[in-house]
C-alpha cells in the first residue's frame, strides 16, 4: 500500500514511519452476562448483580447467553467479516482476585469471526481500509477497589462475566489521526448496529494500543502494547508519546524492548508495566464445560437481513441521492442520531442548507452547552421551520442565526421570535427603494465615484441601505434595486 509521505515523522536520522495495530474490548450490548442470567446495567451497587457462576462456586456451569452470540454476529457481519460456523470457548488461565474462577472464558484459536475490514474516514475527506483480523467473544474480570479501606482491597464482581467481544486489528494505522479515526468509525458501527453503547467513560470501549516504529519500506519493528487506553484522545496521545519514545531510543542506539506498558493521563506519557520475559503463559485449553459453538446458515442469514444501514452505506447513498460532498456526509453519518436528524431536517429542503445549518450553527450551540444532538433544544421539526422562513425570504442569513441562537435558550419556535422581535425582513420593493434614495441623496460624491467606474462600491452602498434598515431589509433585493437606481 502506498502512504503519504506527510504520514512520515521526521527525526534527526531521517524519516520514521509508525505502525499501529488495535485491540479493543467492547461490552456487549445484553441484559445478562455471557454465561449466567446476572444483570449488566452500569452504575450498580459493587456485588449487586453477581450470581453462583460468576462468582465461580463450585459445580457451577456456564450456559451460553443467545443474544450475545446474535451480538457477536453481528458485528461481524457488520465489519464485512467471515462468520465462522463452529467456534470454540478456551480457558485463558492466571491468577488475580478479580477473577475467582483463576481462568476466562475467552476464545483462541478459533473465534466466532474472522477477517474483515473497516474504512476509516480522514479529515481531507479521503477514505482508507483497515484489516481487521478477528473478533472474539469473552469474559470481563471484576474489579478491584484500592481506594476502600486504608489496609484491604476490596473486589467488585459486577462486570465478572460481562460479554466482551474483542476486535482485533491489523497492524494497518500509521498515525494517531488514523488510530483517531479507526476508532471513531468503529465505535459507530456498533452503536449504529446496537451491539455496544460504545461509552468509552463508562468503560463499555477500551483499546490495547499496539505501536512500533520503522524506516520506510522496512519490516515492522518490534511493537509495545499500551494496556487499557478509555478515550480516544489518550489512544492518540499515547501513540505519539510512544512514536517519540521508540524512535529517540533506536536514535540513541539502544532498540526498542516488547514489552506492555501504561498510559498516564496526567502526563500524557507512558510507562513500563511488563516486559515480554514477564508475559503470562495462559495455558489456553478448550472449556470443558461449554461445547464447540456452532451456527447454522440459516441464524447467520437471519441476522444478515436485520442489519441497519450503516455508516459507509448512509454516506454512500447522502451524497448520492443528496448531491452532498463526502467530507459533510461524513460528519452527518458519524452518529446514527445526527444522520436521523439530518434526514429530518433535509427532507422537502435543500439537503446543503440543511447540512450547513446543522453541522455549523447547531453543532456550535450543542458544543458550547455540552450537549449531545440526542439532547438538542431545537428539534429537527423546529429547525425545518427556521429554515423555511429563511428559504421563503422572510428573514435575512443574519437574522436566522439570532432567532437560532434565541430558539437554543428560550426554546420557543422561529416564527414567534421572529414576530416579537420584528426581525421580519423587508421584502417589499417599494419600502427598500425608498431607503436606497435617502442613501443616494445623502452620497452625492461616493455616487460619482460609483458612477466614474469604481465598481466596489457597490457593497458599500448595499451596507448603508441595511443599516438604515436596521438589518432588515433583503440583501439581495437590496443589492438588485441599487444597481439599477445607480446606473441611471
Ligand atoms: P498478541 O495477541 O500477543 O497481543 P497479536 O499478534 O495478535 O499479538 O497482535 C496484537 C495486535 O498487535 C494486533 O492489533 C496487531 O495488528 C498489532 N501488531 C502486531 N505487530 C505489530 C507491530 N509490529 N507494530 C504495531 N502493531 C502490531
Ligand atoms: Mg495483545
Amino acid at each position: 500500500m502506498s502512504r503519504d509521505a506527510s504520514k512520515l515523522v521526521a527525526a534527526a536520522s531521517g524519516p520514521w514511519e509508525v505502525v499501529i495495530g488495535l485491540e479493543v474490548h467492547a461490552q456487549v450490548t445484553s441484559a445478562a452476562k455471557l454465561f449466567s442470567g446476572a444483570a449488566t446495567a452500569f452504575g450498580a451497587a459493587p456485588n449487586a448483580q453477581v450470581s453462583l457462576v460468576d462468582a465461580a462456586m463450585p459445580g457451577m456451569l456456564p450456559v451460553i447467553n443467545r443474544v450475545c452470540v446474535e451480538q457477536a454476529v453481528k458485528t461481524g457481519l457488520g465489519l464485512a467479516a467471515e462468520i465462522n460456523r463452529v467456534s470454540v470457548f478456551d480457558r485463558k488461565n492466571y491468577f488475580y482476585p478479580d477473577l475467582p474462577a483463576g481462568y476466562q472464558i475467552s476464545q483462541y484459536k478459533q473465534p466466532i469471526v474472522g477477517k474483515g475490514r473497516l474504512l476509516i474516514d480522514l479529515a481531507d475527506g479521503t477514505t482508507r481500509e483497515v484489516g481487521i483480523t478477528r473478533l472474539h467473544l469473552e469474559q470481563d474480570a471484576g474489579k478491584s477497589l484500592h481506594d476502600q479501606h486504608p489496609r484491604h482491597s476490596y473486589v467488585d464482581l459486577n462486570r465478572a462475566g460481562v460479554a466482551l467481544m474483542e476486535i482485533v486489528s491489523e497492524p494497518d494505522m500509521r498515525s494517531a489521526e488514523e488510530a483517531g479515526a479507526y476508532l471513531r468509525k468503529l465505535r459507530a458501527i456498533l452503536r449504529y448496529l446496537g451491539t455496544c453503547d460504545g461509552n468509552m467513560e463508562e468503560g463499555s470501549l477500551r483499546a490495547d494500543v499496539n505501536v512500533s516504529v520503522r524506516r520506510p519500506g522496512e519490516g515492522y519493528g518490534t511493537r509495545c502494547e499500551i494496556k487499557n487506553v478509555n478515550s480516544i484522545r489518550f489512544v492518540q496521545q499515547a501513540i505519539d508519546y510512544e512514536a517519540k519514545r521508540q524512535i529517540a531510543l533506536i536514535e540513541d542506539g539502544g532498540s526498542v524492548k516488547q514489552q506492555t506498558r501504561l498510559f498516564d493521563s496526567r502526563t500524557g506519557s507512558t510507562r513500563e508495566m511488563r516486559s515480554k520475559e514477564e508475559a503470562h503463559d495462559y495455558r489456553y485449553f478448550p472449556d470443558p464445560d461449554l461445547l464447540p459453538l456452532e451456527l447454522s446458515e440459516a441464524f447467520i442469514s437471519g441476522l444478515s437481513a436485520s442489519l441497519p444501514e450503516l455508516p459507509d452505506a448512509k454516506k454512500a447513498r447522502f451524497m448520492r441521492e443528496l448531491a452532498l460532498n463526502a467530507y459533510d456526509a461524513s460528519v452527518l453519518v458519524a452518529e446514527k442520531e445526527t444522520a436521523d436528524y439530518f434526514e429530518a431536517l433535509a427532507q422537502g429542503r435543500d439537503a446543503k442548507v440543511a447540512a450547513n445549518w446543522l453541522t455549523g450553527d447547531l453543532f456550535g450551540h450543542l458544543n458550547r452547552l455540552g450537549k449531545g444532538i440526542a439532547d438538542s433544544p431545537v428539534s429537527a421539526a423546529r429547525l425545518g421551520e427556521l429554515l423555511d422562513l429563511l428559504t421563503a425570504g422572510s428573514i435575512s442569513g443574519r437574522a436566522a442565526k439570532d432567532v437560532l441562537a434565541e430558539m437554543v435558550d428560550s426554546g420557543q419556535s422561529a416564527k414567534a421570535i421572529v414576530e416579537t422581535k420584528g426581525l421580519t425582513q423587508v421584502s417589499d420593493s417599494d419600502a427598500i427603494e425608498g431607503l436606497i434614495d435617502e442613501v443616494i441623496a445623502g452620497n452625492a460624491d461616493k455616487v460619482g465615484q460609483y458612477r466614474a467606474g469604481k465598481e466596489p462600491l457597490l457593497g458599500w452602498f448595499v451596507g448603508q441601505v441595511m443599516k438604515a434598515s436596521r438589518g432588515k431589509a433583503n440583501p439581495a433585493l437590496a443589492n438588485e434595486l441599487l444597481r439599477k437606481k445607480l446606473a441611471s
